[in-house]
């Protein structure tokens, strides 16, 4: 089995995600860390994306909103190899209607070795790595399956 190596570019590709109840945690983060998440692409699901450009006044790419397939489209580009992290911060309290969306995001997630953060401590440990701005060898397992790299 050989693993495959995707090299993570200084300028990260970082989704945000903030079910409703963890949208004022997140803000909170991403307002404290404004000027570190400029220095990359950032994308986010409808209303997580959108209330992250408003507020902070950063371009942000959005998806779908979460419970109409946003996560689904992340997980997508996961796939695609065409996103480098994840900061998602979901509920532990509340179940919600796209229970099944959220699980498959965070299966890609761990398949493709993408990091993620589901809380703020995590969040914080990520963003204050000096890899946050480097580049990086990301690794992704073989899992029997060959990975197809050479995408559009
Ligand atoms: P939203 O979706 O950002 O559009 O609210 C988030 C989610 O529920 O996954």
């Amino acid at each position: 089995m050989t693993n495959t190596s995707v090299t993570m570019p200084e300028r990260k590709r970082i989704a945000l995600v903030a079910h409703d109840h963890r949208k004022r945690d997140l803000l909170a983060w991403a307002k404290f860390n404004r000027e570190s998440l400029s220095r990359h692409h950032l994308y986010g699901t409808g209303n997580t994306g959108g209330m992250i450009a408003r507020e902070l006044d950063l371009p942000v790419k959005t998806f779908q909103s979460g419970p109409l397939g946003g996560d689904l489209e992340i997980g997508a580009r996961i796939a695609e190899l065409k996103l480098d992290m994840i900061i998602f911060f979901w509920d532990p309290l509340e179940a919600q209607p796209h229970d099944v969306d959220v699980k498959a995001l965070l299966r890609i997630a761990v398949l493709y070795n993408v990091p993620t953060a589901s809380n703020r401590a995590t969040a914080d440990f990520m963003i204050s790595s000096h890899l946050f701005n480097e580049s990086y060898e990301r690794e992704i397992l073989d899992y029997g399956a060959r990975l197809k790299i050479e995408l559009d």
